[in-house]
């Protein structure tokens, strides 16, 4: 860092805060309770002022710039939200107050349970897990309850496909389901033929994201939906990928059985330093006497919580991450039915316009129109570049890295998802950057394996950042 850190500023007898008079008889701190060697730096207010300013400064994030990690939906989370989220009457509300006293705020998630019903086509919605595996693990197991309900304790396979999020896999072993994978076919598809011969009487389901993690849309989602349902299985949907398919399909006419929404992807809400959260699951008419309670159901005019007859139980406690409610619902009412098909409709067009200024610079994975991503091999031919060396250099051009390595099954993947935010001049420049780092590949590839070369820090060995990290300063 080439400001000096705040230990290095300390100047004896400097303070920034100066603490009342002392109003009460002082009373000396009982032995052994303060440390001698606790040499903490001394500066004035402004000094600390700095010091703070210039670290917030140092995170990356969408209010900055352009952050097109693909699967992670980092559009921007407008600030309308924020303001419903500090309304008084919901702020200052406790979940241990009777449920006469929270009529609006049971009213709020009635109807945001409702709005994510019609939304993605489904019978019932709890709004309860805190993120999208969660909702992943909370579905597997409902499927499971099912199966146990009806006799067939024999159901512990669940089919997972390659191009899968390593989340789905993840949650199915928590839920201590056996996961078997599937291959993909030429055009990203699930290879339907591995289906068929997977397919029997020990299959607990299918977990199928869709579009998938090469942002391809599944071109036999039917026919797949078909022949699990055929051989006694169930259908999840990994939901992550929703903003693809706002008002135009709906999972639950698909043929899905279950799915988890991730509202801090599709419904605006902040992905915030791994939280909070929120990733309600909806289910069709026969899972819904299994989901996760408390729901919110309307009878009357009075809003009620309601735990189903046969539900897996609570996931979380209380009703879930409330303040994530408010926003979703107010990007929903915000938005409205036609505003929402807008939303897919721009972030497809946006990923196909980006695809095609990239694509002459470095080859598309799978060859079809995409949905709201796409995936992109990141290293250049003839040279040693890879794909690691292409997201570092990025930060110098000023832009968040795509996600990496991920699909595994692409070769040295950059993952792209520019979103439906994004203006046409933003998604010019990041081709552009792209375009200039593959002419650096072949002209000067020692810049490349060295970037990042503008931030405080150049490359780290990742490995060793996360097993070892330092995080305190040592002088
Ligand atoms: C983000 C994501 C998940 C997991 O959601 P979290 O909220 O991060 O737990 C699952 N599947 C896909 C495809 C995703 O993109």
């Amino acid at each position: 860092m080439s400001e000096p850190l705040l230990f290095e500023l300390s100047t004896p007898g400097r303070t920034a805060f100066t603490l009342p008079s002392l109003d009460v008889p002082a009373t000396p701190l009982p032995e052994g309770y303060l440390r001698t060697d606790l040499p903490l730096p001394e500066v004035s207010e402004l000094e600390l002022v700095r010091h703070f300013t210039r670290l917030s400064q140092l995170n990356y994030c969408i209010d900055t710039n352009f952050y097109p990690l693909g699967s992670c939906t980092m559009k921007y989370n407008p600030k309308v939200n924020e303001k419903a989220a500090a309304i008084e009457g919901l702020t200052q509300v406790h979940p241990l107050q009777p449920e006469e006293a929270l009529q609006g705020s049971l009213e709020l998630m009635y109807r945001l349970q409702e709005a994510l019903k019609e939304i993605a086509g489904f019978a019932g919605v709890s709004l309860q897990p805190a993120a999208g595996a969660h909702g992943e693990l909370a579905g597997v197991l409902m499927i499971r309850a099912y199966h146990r309900s009806r006799g067939e304790h024999q159901r512990r396979k669940i089919l997972i496909p390659d191009s899968a999020h390593g989340t789905n896999p993840a949650s199915s072993a928590m839920a201590g389901l056996t996961v078997v994978q599937l291959p993909s076919d030429k055009r990203g598809n699930v290879d339907l033929a591995a289906l068929k011969q997977a397919c029997d009487d020990t299959v607990a389901g299918l977990m199928l994201t869709n579009p998938n993690t090469l942002g391809l849309f599944e071109e036999h989602v039917l026919e797949v939906c078909e022949t699990v349902h055929a051989c006694g299985g169930l259908m999840y949907g990994d939901g992550a990928n929703l903003n693809a398919l706002l008002g135009i399909a709906r999972p639950g006419d698909l043929g899905f059985d279950v799915m988890h929404f991730n509202l801090h992807k599709t419904f605006s809400t902040p992905h915030g330093g791994g939280g909070p959260g929120s990733g309600p699951v909806g289910v069709s008419e026969r899972l819904a006497p299994f989901l996760p309670g408390p729901i919110v159901v309307k009878e009357g005019e009075r809003f009620r919580l309601h735990v189903p007859e046969k539900s897996i139980g609570r996931v979380r406690a209380f009703f879930g991450n409330y303040g994530m409610f408010i926003r979703a619902y107010t990007y929903i009412r915000m938005h409205g039915p036609e505003g929402l098909r807008a939303v897919a409709e721009h972030a497809v067009l946006n990923a196909n316009y980006l695809k095609a200024l990239v694509s002459p610079h470095f080859p598309v994975a799978v060859e079809r129109t995409c949905m709201h991503e796409f995936v992109v091999h990141g290293d250049i031919p003839g040279t040693d570049v890879r794909a690691l060396d292409v997201a570092k250099r990025l930060i110098d051009y000023g832009f968040h890295p795509p996600t990496n390595y991920f699909p595994l099954i692409v070769r040295d993947a950059l993952m792209i998802e520019p979103t439906e935010t994004e203006s046409r001049q933003t998604l010019d420049a990041f081709a552009q950057a792209l375009a200039a780092i593959a002419h650096e590949a072949r002209t000067d590839p020692a810049l490349l394996h060295e970037a990042p070369h503008t931030t405080p820090v150049s490359r780290l060995d990742e490995v060793k950042a996360a097993r070892t990290p330092v995080l305190c300063y040592k002088g």
